[in-house]
């Protein structure tokens, strides 16, 4: 046996720290309802029910949890029997999503047991049920480690992850080298973790952070790029982006960009820590910020950057060679983090038409045809956070010699009219 599987076979046999509802901030009141209705209805048929992850760790820190969890000793098929609104999902590890009125899923698993310290090998199968101590020693963090026990309404906590909560601290659960090791996600994880909460990762996580961020290029590809993604999105992208430049993080995921990021004062990377922190801002005011906009963001300094090297001709000419260079440039900078195509073709459409704006010619107003496309007003989105009056191209001028041309087309064809009268 391992050194770290006799670790995590002596802490599983450790007792929790209990802590009573009068010693802990979390109720009842900041529970979603529904979460609570399931955690319930385990409970009543004499299972153990859990609150679990980034629900109680957002209820403690006093934030709105995006989600709420549920762990159980019910194994999925007695977990499915409660629940007729539910489905089975997973290969690897099967949960059940519990639906509820309005779209909202509180998803159910049962308690895990982590199997990757009898097997040295990146990402191997985690498929064993086990006891809540296994459940809590295979999570990620400390702080994503806590539970709460909907039977006494106590929490539980196998890692001291209230202490590092209450601290401020970003801890791996258990042996930072060798769980990063085991799963390089846990590295974007860690670092999404601190840049969201300002906490300060510890010594030995950071180490680990550092040591096992290459090994990201080991994990798929679109688990690495929904994390991505989520740091984007998290509502701390600028923290994230500054976070993942002081660890190095951002150039193991995207070495296209440590030219322009990398060099310690880069005013680009300020850029981009601005332009993204106007992204944090909209996300905290309910806005949507669509995931093609905060990509082009992310890459817009590098971008043009890139671009001082290409000669474009101003005005409609210059505009065409910008869209078509763009469609180039933005996946080549992108590429190795396999962002979906979908996406990716709307930013190369929305990073295109900021030509109108960069290249403009005095008069020159918007073609009607751009302004119907369906991207039109994403693309007014990603200039509003570029400070490009795209709109107001749209508002004043006069168009670039196609609207002249069919208003001659259109006077001589009135007379042909038949409600026109005679000449
Ligand atoms: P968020 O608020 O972004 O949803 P979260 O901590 O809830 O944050 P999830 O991705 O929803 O993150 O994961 C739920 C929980 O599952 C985490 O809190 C953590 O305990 C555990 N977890 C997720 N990913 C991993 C991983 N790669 N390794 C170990 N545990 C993980
Ligand atoms: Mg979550």
């Amino acid at each position: 046996m391992s050194s770290s599987a006799v670790q995590a076979s002596e802490k599983s046999l450790l007792q929790p720290s209990i802590i009573p509802r009068p010693e802990h901030s979390i109720s009842r009141k900041d529970i979603d309802s529904d979460a609570l209705k399931v955690l319930y209805r385990l409970h009543s048929h004499g299972y153990l029910a859990y609150l679990v992850g980034g629900g109680v760790r957002d209820v403690l820190l006093g934030r709105k949890p995006k989600d709420f969890d549920v762990a159980t000793d019910a194994r999925p098929s007695e977990v499915r029997k409660l629940f007729r609104n539910s489905r089975v999902i997973g290969k690897r590890f099967r949960l059940i999503q519990v639906f509820f009125r309005g779209g909202k899923i509180i998803e159910v698993s049962t308690f895990r047991r982590p199997a990757e310290e009898d097997n040295s090998e990146v990402l191997s199968d985690n498929n064993t049920f086990g006891t809540p101590a296994e459940d809590a020693l295979r999570r990620d963090l400390t702080i994503n480690a806590l539970f709460y026990n909907i039977a006494d309404y106590s929490v539980v906590d196998y890692v001291d992850g209230l202490a590092d909560l209450k601290a401020g601290r970003i801890r791996a659960v258990g042996n930072a080298d060798v769980r990063f090791h085991r799963d390089p996600v846990r590295v974007l994880r860690a670092v999404r973790h601190a840049a969201r909460t300002g906490f300060t990762l510890t010594p030995d996580t950071l180490e680990a952070v550092r040591e096992h961020r290459s090994e990201l290029c080991l994990c798929p590809t679109s688990r690495v790029r929904d994390e991505l993604m989520r740091d984007l999105k998290g509502g701390a992208a600028a923290a994230w982006l500054e976070l993942a430049h002081d660890t190095g993080v951002l150039y193991s995921l995207l070495p296209t960009l440590e030219p322009y990021y990398g060099p310690q004062d880069s005013p680009l990377r300020a850029r981009a820590a601005q332009l993204l922190s106007r992204v944090d801002q909209a996300l905290a005011q309910g806005k949507d910020v669509e995931e093609a906009v905060v990509l082009c963001l992310l890459f817009w300094p590098a971008l043009e950057m890139l671009a001082e090297e290409q000669e474009f001709a101003p005005g409609r000419q210059g505009r065409s060679q910008w869209a078509l260079w763009v469609r180039d440039a933005l996946p080549e900078l992108s590429e190795p983090v396999a962002f979906a195509k979908r996406i990716l073709e709307r930013a190369c459409q929305i990073a295109g038409l900021m030509g109108f704006v960069t290249l403009a010619t005095p008069g020159q107003a918007m073609p009607k045809k751009v302004v119907a496309r369906g991207y039109y007003p994403v693309a007014c989105d990603l200039a509003g956070f570029l400070d490009l009056d795209l709109e107001g191209m749209n508002r004043s001028g006069t168009d670039n010699g196609t609207t002249k041309r069919r208003r001659r087309r259109r006077r001589r064809r009135k007379p042909r009219n038949k409600s026109a009268p005679p000449s």
